[in-house]
């Protein structure tokens, strides 16, 4: 699958917008990512899931790990089309850990899989999960890389697309500028 199929689907989808949009956090910014859009049709979350598996398969993984919860449904799809485990860690006061009965050993072999990586923070702190219970990670996979440095990772990383989702604070957007409208994604147009 090459980068642009993948934002092929991410737009049909409207897991990709683009225009001029107040985020969450209050920055604007031109584009809109929400991986969970694309997600959501399970044969589309399975074509993904086997991108990223037949990028991976040569590392041999015995296990996929992924953060709760936007790792969940695309670390499911690259475990199935691997024929391995796929488990997820979750926050419990705070810390990311393995809950519900998941484990990991020595003999493990684990692949950290996200939907979207952005700083590489939630990877390298899912990738310390898995070796602190004594499993090797071999590196990270990711639909999307908005721009997460490898060397910071310390990890390998295989992503399907890499798209940088620039943000501006509203006093120095350059969409504003332009007196372009500001929308808030979600919401009908
Ligand atoms: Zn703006």
């Amino acid at each position: 699958m090459e980068p642009n199929d993948v934002l092929d689907l991410f737009r049909k989808s409207g897991a990709l917008l683009e225009g001029h949009f107040r985020l969450t956090s209050g920055l604007h910014s031109e584009r809109y990512l929400q991986s969970a859009l694309v997600l959501q049709y399970p044969d589309l979350a399975e074509r993904l899931g086997r991108a990223l598996a037949d990028r991976t398969r040569h590392l041999q993984p015995t296990a996929v790990l992924s953060p709760a919860l936007g790792g969940i449904v695309i670390g499911q799809e690259v475990g199935r089309s691997l024929g391995v485990r796929a488990l997820f860690a979750e926050r419990q006061d705070g810390a990311l850990t393995l809950r519900r009965g998941f484990t990991l050993g020595a003999a493990d072999r684990v692949l950290v899989v996200e939907d979207v990586i952005t700083t590489g923070g939630s990877t390298m702190e899912t990738a310390r999960v898995a070796e602190g219970a004594g499993a090797h990670v071999l590196g990270a996979a990711a639909i999307v890389d908005r721009g997460a440095v490898p060397a910071q990772m310390q990890l390998p990383l295989q992503a399907l697309v890499r798209l940088e989702v620039p943000t501006y604070q509203p006093d120095a957007c350059p969409l504003c500028a332009q007196g372009l409208p500001v929308v808030k994604p979600g919401s009908r147009v």
